[in-house]
Order: structure tokens, then sequence, then C-alpha cells
């Protein structure tokens, strides 16, 4: 307005801009203060409800030794690497070299030019490792379950899910318009009764965890198969609990149940045991692979998995397809931590699953012991409300293939310790 009415002088220009920023900054800091305000209540809240998650800094590579920020060295209870694969030495050379020879990333999304030949390699063996038809690899399994169902369902289509399916999958649901079903956890009379229901869908999906990452506990998936058989239901398993170290062979909650290829639709982690960089991926019948590669909006729409991810999950697969090694040393170890903690006289929940939740009640307890493990140099985690049920408050210990005897009769030792001083055992 000015430089229109006046003629433009530096005078004028000092006085315009002056004014535009006081409006500016007057404006934002209003802005800012009520942002602040309005979230830091929230923050109260949840510190209020004891649920505040302070994250502890690690300083070295994941392992079953850590060096924590503050110089503490501890063993490490709580982590997803099953077999021990985060840090193999193989995984990280097979990394180093893709970065070397394929670069640190794509800078595009899969279908513009973002697929590289390894990409197409990882598919292929995640599709042989299942012996499945076909397999897309995500950037995470959370983006494989927000892609699924909204990419598979529609209006027409029922979906049937266990009340304590993991967030991702709850959301991924909650994206799709399919008729929308929650039986109760690991009922079957409850499903059947919900596919009663539901009949006359164009399809009719049951979506479960395979492992159930809480409790250690299995669903029961060959209960879930047959009531898919008798009603006409497709089955969806997240096996992120269980891929390359669940069942004979590692082949997951399928495999456990000695029924290989049973499942319609698996979706699991690069994560978790598969070496721990990242990743998830649907494999399944060839004609949903392609149909998730149209449509599916996390990968449509986010970047490509950057090619030493990319190698190391490829890496992996070729340790574990052929080989049970570590997921023998797992199982061994697992035995050995489950007994060894029975006979102390401590409940330990789950079926045979490397977690192995030490049951303890109550939430303050629970956070006390973990609290007085780490004093000891032990790390684990207390579990409590609502992340579990109230009176259900527990310490998850996760058993590694990297684990040695010592350090699990070492853990073993400090839980009795602490268990007979704040007397939850004898
Ligand atoms: C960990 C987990 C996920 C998420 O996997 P990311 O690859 O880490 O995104 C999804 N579902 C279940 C059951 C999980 O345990």
């Amino acid at each position: 307005m000015s430089r229109i009415l006046l003629k433009p002088n530096k005078f004028a220009i000092f006085i315009e801009t002056l004014i535009a920023k006081f409006l500016a900054n007057g404006y934002r800091l209003q802005h800012t203060h009520n942002l602040k305000s309005v979230i830091q209540s929230q923050l109260e809240t949840i510190k209020k409800a004891g649920t505040w998650k302070a994250e502890r800094i690690i300083a070295s590579p994941q392992r079953t030794q850590i060096l924590l920020n503050n110089g503490k060295k501890v063993l490490n209870f709580c982590a997803n690497n099953y077999l021990g694969l985060s840090d193999n030495p193989k995984v990280i050379e097979a990394a180093k070299n893709a970065l070397d020879k394929y670069g640190a990333g794509l800078s595009s999304v899969r279908f513009i030019c973002g697929t590289q030949e390894i990409h197409k390699e990882l598919e292929n063996k995640i599709s042989a490792f299942h012996k499945r038809e076909d397999t897309i690899v995500y950037a995470s399994c959370f983006d494989a379950n927000a892609g699924i169902f909204e990419t598979l369902l529609t209006p027409e289509d029922t979906v049937l899910s266990d009340e304590l399916n993991h967030a991702s999958i709850i959301d991924g649901i909650r994206l799709c318009k399919a008729k929308k079903f929650r039986y109760k956890h690991r009922d079957m009379k409850d499903l059947e009764e919900k596919l009663n229901e539901s009949s006359g869908s164009r399809l009719t999906l049951i979506a479960t965890d395979g492992v159930f990452s809480m409790d250690g506990t299995v669903a029961p998936l060959k209960d879930i198969i047959e009531l898919a058989k008798k009603y006409n239901a497709l089955t969806f398993v997240d096996d992120c609990h269980a891929t390359g170290f669940f069942g004979k062979t590692g082949r997951g909650t399928e495999e456990h149940f000695n029924y290989l290829g049973g499942v319609d639709i698996i979706n699991s982690t690069l994560g978790k045991a598969l070496g721990g960089a990242a990743g998830g991926y649907t494999t399944g019948p060839k004609e949903l692979i392609a149909l998730l590669r149209q449509r599916s909006r996390p990968y449509l729409f986010s970047n490509s998995l950057p090619p030493p991810v990319v190698a190391s999950g490829i890496k992996v697969l070729d340790l574990i397809s052929n080989s049970t090694d570590f997921l023998q040393r797992m199982e061994d170890n697992t035995h050995h931590f489950r007994s060894r903690m029975t006979s102390a006289g401590f409940i330990i929940s789950g079926d045979n699953h490397p977690i192995c939740p030490v049951m303890l009640g109550d939430a303050k307890l629970a956070s006390d012991f973990a609290e007085k493990m780490l004093e000891k140099n032990i790390y684990v985690i207390g579990f409590s409300y609502p992340v579990v049920p109230r009176e259900k408050a527990r310490i998850r210990v996760q058993i590694s293939a990297a684990h040695t005897k010592e350090e699990i009769d070492r853990a073993v030792d400090v839980f009795i310790e602490i268990g007979r001083e704040l007397q939850v055992i004898q």
C-alpha cells in the first residue's frame, strides 16, 4: 500500500518491514503459546497416569551386551532380536557392500524409479521362504497393515479381527469400508457367531496376530483355518513375532501348527528377527500382490527401502532359509530360562515362546522390580495397564539366540535375588 501511495524511499520500506515483522511475531507468539499450553496439559495427564515412556539412550549396536550413554554396560533382555542377527557380521558386511554398489537411497517410490534388482531379489526370497506366489515389500509392517485392508475390502466385504490385535491391524482396518467385527481374544465360539452374522459377504477376512506380543501366546490358527473353511472365509495372519524363529524351521505360526500354506495372507516384518533393520511385507496370491502394487497407498506414496536395508534382509534370509542353527540356539535358551525361572517359583506366561512374561500382578511392583534389575545391569522393561490388563503387570523378558547360557544364568540369578527381596518368591 505505502509503496503505491508514497514514493518508495528507504524510510517507508523500513517502517513497512517493521510493522510486518511485529504483526507476524505477535501472531506467532500467541499461536505457539496456545499450542504449548494445550499439549502441556496432555503431557501432564500422561505423566500422572504413570504411562510416560522415557527412552534410554544406547551407545552401542543392538546386541545382548549393550552400552548406555551414561557409561553403564547392561545385559539386554528386551529386544525383538530373536535370532541375534541385528549385529551379525555377515549381515553388516552385506549392508556395507550394498551401500557401495547401490547407494544410500533411491529418492523415489517403487513405481517411478525406485526398484533395483535387489528389491526384486528380496521379494523373491521372502516368497520362497514362505512358499508363496509373490511378495510386496514396504518400509514397515505397520505400512503393510495400513495398506492391505483398504485395498482389498469394499463395503460388500466383512473383516473379523481379534480384539487384542496389534495397533497397526486396528488402524489398517479403520481405513477400510468393509463391515467390521471384533471377536473376543482367541475365542472361537465368538468368532463363529460373528461369522454366522456376516454371511453373504463378497469376501470375508479373519485377521489375527500369529503370536500376541504382550503374552507370548499363540492364536489358535488351526481352529481359525477350519472355521474359515467352513464359512468360506479368508485368513490373514500378522506374524511379526513368529517369522524366522517360530515353527520347526522358522516359517511362523502356520508351521507351529503343522499347517504350512494354510493361511491365505501373511504380513510380517524385517524389523524383528530378520535382522532388525526395517521393512515389512505382504506375501500371498500373486493377484493380491499385483493389486497391492497398483492401489496400496503406503506403497505407492512412500519411498523405497534403502539398499543397505534390502541387502541385510536378503542376507538374513540366506542365513536362515537352509539352517535352523540360530533357531535351535534360541529355543535352547528359551527352555533354559523358562525352566530355571519356573523352578525358582516365578510364573512365566506364554506358549513356550521366547517372549517370556514374568507375571507380577501389581503395576508398582513391576516397575520397581525392573528398576532394581537395571541397577544390577539387567535391562528389562515392566509393562502395566493400559498396555496389559489391570493386576496383570509383568516384566517381559525376550530371549535371543545370541544370549549365552552364562548371560541367561546371570539374569535368572538377579531375578531370584530381587524376587526374594521383594517377596515375589520364597
Ligand atoms: C512390530 C509389529 C508390527 C510393526 O512392524 P514394523 O515393521 O516395525 O512396522 C506390526 N504388527 C505386529 C504384530 C508387530 O509386533
